[in-house]
C-alpha cells in the first residue's frame, strides 16, 4: 500500500491519511520515509531548499508511539507537511530563497507553522520561492528555478512555487505558501491542485518574512478542500504578536464541509476577457455545476478588475521597500566588504538583492518619493478603497465570486522576459488582497492545446472572514464535477 497521499492505492488525501494513521494502518514513520525518498528522488523540481530528514524521522516515530499508546494525538498527529522558505520555522533556514538570508536561521517558529506543529504535524523541509514572494514564475529563486512536475520546462507558478510543486508531485501532503497577490492560488492553479488565500487577518502574519505587510497572508496548498479546511482553520484565529489578526470566533469547517448552502453565485463579466478557451471552458463548467446544485447564478459587473494590476504594483513595491529597508547587513543580512558604511550598506544590498527585488524596492521608493507620493502611492490608496467598496457591492447580491485563477495554463521557464508581462499573470488575483477578502484555486482540468496537457485553475472569492462559505462552495465543486479531484501527484 502506498503511503503517499494521491497516488495510486494510497490515502485519498491529508485527512485521509491522518486517519489511516491515526488507527495504526499507516504508521507516520513509514510515510515520513516515503516522502522523503520521494522528495529526495526529484530533486531536479527544486521543490526543496532544505528537508529535515533526521528531525522528521525522530518526531514520526514519537507520533506512532503516542498513538499506539492511546494518548491524544492531535487532529494532524504525524501528517508530514512542507512550509514555504519566506516562514519563519526554529529547524533549518529560513532564507526567502535569497542570497540576502542565505545563512538565516531564526531564533523564533511562526505562529501558523507552530499551531500545525502543535497539532501533531511533522515538517519535512522548507520549500523554494521567488527571491522575498516577488513573482509569479519561480524563476526568480537564487537557488535555482523550480519546475512544474506537470512538465519540466514549465513554470511551477510563483512566488510559492515549490509548495505547490511539492504538493502535486507528492513530497509532501500538503504545505504552506503565502500569498500578497496571488502567490498561493496562482502556483496552485498551475500545478493541478487546491490553494487558500484567507481573509487579511484571519491567519497570524507573525513568522511570515514581511513583503507587503498589509496584504501578504500565509494559507495552505492541497489536495483537497477538506484539507485546505482543517490546516486553514488550525492555524486561524488570534494572536497577540500581530495586531491585525483578528479575534473573530474561527468555524471549524472541515467536518461539516459538505452542508451545502444556498448559493448565489456571481460571475464578473470583467473576468471573461482574454483568456485561454479551455480556462473559459472550465469556468463555464463550474457554472453549470453550481446551476445543478440550486445555486442561482447572478451576472456581477466589477469595472475596476482591470485597475488592480497598477495598484498592486504601487502598494506592494512601496511597503517592499519599507519593509526591505532592514536587509543592510548591519542590523540584517548578508553584509559586504566596504571602506565606509555606506559603501557596506550598497554592496551588502546589490549583492544581497536580485534583480526583481531591486526593481520593486526602486519602483517602491519612487512613488514614496516626496514629490510623487501623493501622484502614485496616494492615489493607489484611493483606487483600492474604490475596489474594496466595488466588491461590497457585489457581495450584496450573491455569496461567492466565480472565475478563472490564471488567464492561461504554466508558460515554459524563460517565456515571460517582460516585467509586466509577469505582472499580467495576476489579472484575477491581486484584487482579493486589495480588498482583503479570502480566495481559493480549485483544480478545474487541463488544457492540452500547447500537446502537454497542462492544469487550470478556477477561482472563488468570498467576503472577508466568509471562509465557511467560501470551502462550502468550493466543496460542492469537487463533490459534483464542478472542478477536477486534485491531479496529484504527477511523479511517478
Ligand atoms: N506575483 C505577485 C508579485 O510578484 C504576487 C506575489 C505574492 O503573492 N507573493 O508580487
Amino acid at each position: 500500500m502506498s503511503t503517499i497521499a494521491g497516488t495510486a492505492g494510497g490515502p485519498r488525501d491529508l485527512t485521509a491519511l491522518r486517519d489511516a494513521i491515526r488507527s495504526g494502518a499507516i504508521s507516520a514513520r513509514a510515510s515520513v520515509d516515503a516522502y522523503l525518498a520521494r522528495a529526495a528522488a526529484h530533486g531536479e523540481l527544486n521543490a526543496y531548499h532544505e528537508t529535515f530528514a533526521d528531525e522528521a524521522r525522530a518526531a514520526a516515530d514519537a507520533a506512532d508511539d503516542a498513538i499506539r499508546r492511546g494518548s491524544h494525538a492531535g487532529p494532524l498527529a504525524g501528517v508530514p507537511i512542507a512550509v514555504k522558505d519566506n516562514i519563519a520555522t526554529r529547524a533549518g533556514h529560513t532564507t526567502c530563497s535569497s542570497r540576502m538570508l542565505g545563512n538565516y536561521r531564526s531564533p523564533f517558529e511562526s505562529t501558523a507553522s507552530a499551531r500545525l506543529l502543535d497539532a501533531g504535524a511533522i515538517v519535512l523541509g522548507k520549500t523554494n520561492l521567488d527571491e522575498f514572494a516577488m513573482g509569479s514564475s519561480s524563476e526568480r529563486c537564487a537557488w535555482g528555478v523550480i519546475r512544474n512536475p506537470w512538465d519540466r520546462s514549465r513554470v511551477p507558478g510563483g512566488s510559492s512555487g515549490g509548495s505547490a510543486a511539492a504538493v502535486a508531485a507528492g513530497l509532501c501532503a500538503a504545505a504552506l505558501g503565502s500569498d500578497t497577490g496571488g502567490s498561493i492560488r496562482q502556483p496552485a492553479a498551475l500545478c493541478g491542485i487546491v490553494g487558500l488565500k484567507p481573509t487579511y487577518g484571519r491567519i497570524s502574519r507573525w513568522g511570515l518574512v514581511a513583503f507587503g505587510s498589509s496584504l501578504d497572508q500565509i494559507g495552505p496548498l492541497a489536495l483537497s478542500v477538506r484539507d485546505a479546511a482543517l490546516l486553514y482553520e488550525t492555524m486561524a484565529g488570534h494572536d497577540p504578536h500581530d495586531s491585525t489578526c483578528s479575534d473573530r470566533p474561527v468555524e471549524r469547517v472541515s467536518e461539516s464541509i459538505d452542508e451545502s448552502p444556498r448559493l448565489r453565485v456571481g460571475i464578473p463579466r470583467q473576468y471573461r476577457a482574454g483568456n485561454a478557451p479551455a480556462v473559459d471552458a472550465a469556468v463555464e463548467r463550474a457554472a453549470d455545476c453550481f446551476r445543478r446544485s440550486g445555486a442561482t447564478i447572478v451576472d456581477v459587473d466589477l469595472p475596476l478588475t482591470d485597475l488592480g494590476i497598477s495598484t498592486y504594483y504601487v502598494i506592494a513595491p512601496a511597503e517592499a521597500s519599507s519593509n526591505l529597508a532592514r536587509y543592510d547587513g548591519i542590523r540584517y543580512g548578508h553584509r559586504a566588504a566596504g571602506a565606509d558604511l555606506f559603501e557596506i550598506y550598497a554592496r551588502s544590498r546589490a549583492e544581497g538583492f536580485g534583480e526583481e527585488v531591486q526593481r520593486r524596492i526602486m519602483l517602491g521608493t519612487w512613488v514614496l518619493s516626496a514629490g510623487y507620493h501623493d501622484a502614485y502611492y496616494v492615489r493607489a490608496l484611493k483606487v483600492r478603497r474604490r475596489i474594496t467598496m466595488e466588491f461590497d457591492a457585489a457581495f450584496a447580491s450573491c455569496d461567492v465570486l466565480l472565475g478563472p485563477t490564471t488567464p492561461t495554463p504554466a508558460f515554459p521557464i524563460g517565456g515571460r522576459t517582460d516585467p509586466l508581462s509577469m505582472y499580467m499573470c495576476d489579472v484575477y488575483t491581486v484584487n482579493t488582497n486589495i480588498a482583503g477578502i479570502c480566495g481559493m484555486s480549485l483544480p478545474a482540468g487541463t488544457d492540452a492545446s500547447e500537446g502537454t496537457a497542462l492544469p487550470i485553475g478556477i477561482q472563488l472569492q468570498a467576503q472577508a472572514f466568509a471562509e465557511p462559505t467560501l470551502l462550502r462552495a468550493a466543496r460542492i465543486l469537487e463533490r459534483d464535477g464542478g472542478c477536477s479531484a486534485a491531479l496529484a501527484p504527477q511523479c511517478a
